[in-house]
């Protein structure tokens, strides 16, 4: 379906995509759509899944299991993730500014006044999502919400926080579906690097599909260690936004601005929120960018912006990569509203 059809008649184009989006979830045996039985209620991400007798929710952490919700991850006890340590400076999509890579904030919130280097990031991929992005460029994630493996603790992950650890990124999949896990786990870590006087920046590059209490802690978080909260604000319409991600893009830019409102001036020498946006050709255009820019500089036009050029990847791997003319038409149209512009990923470009 092309981006033209989705926006006009949106009822028949999404009734299309979604029978596709069926199909390939089927693989993972995870749910076409967040159910909506009768039955017991999630409410861990904006979802907001209600669980029938035996049904999963959409994540695949959840399952009702005679009429009591089983969670199967994401607990302080069992966060379905991998981890890694990723050394400084990293490619993180807030290179361009963050204490870890530029020095920003030195000497409260980093040790160096330039990238630093001897220094690592705790990169936390989480093996779940709350959205079901047809683009998806960590696609494998589904395998780990499937298996529900590998798995650990939050005291097991907070343990491989050293004294070489600075900051913690929070990722995947997304971090939305897991955040008790991630929440415990910075709490844990914040408080022994507390003890010994270290810094330990805590990251999420999240989706935003959080609910609103989760999203403000994870704000709180970052506001406090010198961290940021990296949105990916996909799309502007919403039923583009639907066919593309499986879901409403309303919590994301309701959480965005809640954040953006509430910290965002309180500490300009290290921006606490960020956005991106993928450029997928064909869908995410100008049109899409100009609504996005406004909606950040209605908030503040100081917050930083990644527009990212496209690699095609998942169900979208017969798309070309973004060109470096819509790329940089929607730099140009991004830059009339925001102050800090960057596109990502230049050697993408087509
Ligand atoms: S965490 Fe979100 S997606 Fe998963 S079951 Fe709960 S409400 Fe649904
Ligand atoms: S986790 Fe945060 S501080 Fe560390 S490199 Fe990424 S954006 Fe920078
Ligand atoms: S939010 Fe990210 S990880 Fe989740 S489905 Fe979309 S692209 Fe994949």
């Amino acid at each position: 379906m092309c981006a033209k059809c989705i926006k006009e008649k949106p009822d028949e184009a999404l009734s299309v995509v979604n029978l596709a989006r069926k199909r390939t979830r089927e693989i993972f045996n995870l749910p076409p759509s967040p159910p909506r039985s009768l039955g017991t209620a999630c409410g861990m991400c904006a979802n907001k899944c209600v669980l029938g007798q035996g049904e999963k929710g959409f994540c695949g952490l959840t399952k009702n299991v005679a009429g009591r919700l089983m969670r199967l991850g994401g607990t302080s006890d069992k966060g379905i993730l991998e981890w890694y340590y990723d050394a400084l400076p990293t490619n993180c999509v807030a290179w361009w500014f963050c204490p870890g890579c530029t020095g920003a904030g030195y000497p409260k919130y980093t040790y160096k006044p330039s990238a630093e280097i001897g220094y690592v990031n705790l990169a936390v991929f989480y093996g779940a999502c709350s959205l079901d992005c047809l683009f998806c460029q960590n696609w494998h994630y589904r395998y780990m919400s499937q298996k529900l493996s590998p798995h650990m603790s939050s005291e097991e992950l907070a343990d491989k926080v050293n004294a070489k650890v600075s900051c913690i990124c929070f990722f995947g999949g997304d971090p939305s579906v897991q955040m008790p896990h991630a929440i415990k786990t910075s709490e844990i870590a914040m408080g022994k690097a507390e003890e010994e006087s270290r810094i330990l920046r805590i990251c999420w590059e999240t989706n935003g599909n959080m609910i609103k209490e989760f999203a403000k802690k994870a704000a709180d978080l970052s506001f406090k260690s010198g961290g940021i909260v990296k949105f990916d604000l996909k799309a502007w319409d919403e039923n583009l936004y639907r066919a593309l991600c499986g879901v409403s893009n309303k919590p994301p830019f309701e959480n965005f601005m809640t954040i953006g409102e509430k910290y965002f001036s309180g500490r300009l020498e290290v921006p606490v929120l960020t956005a991106s946006t993928l450029l997928i050709p064909g869908y995410v255009d100008v049109g899409e960018i100009k609504q996005i820019a406004e909606f950040i500089a209605n908030i503040d036009p100081r917050i930083p912006y990644t527009l990212l050029a496209f690699y095609p990847q998942y169900l979208m791997d017969d798309l070309p990569t973004t060109t470096r003319k819509h790329a940089y038409e929607c730099y140009e149209t991004a830059k009339k509203h925001l102050k800090n512009v960057r596109i990502g990923n230049v050697h993408l470009l087509s």
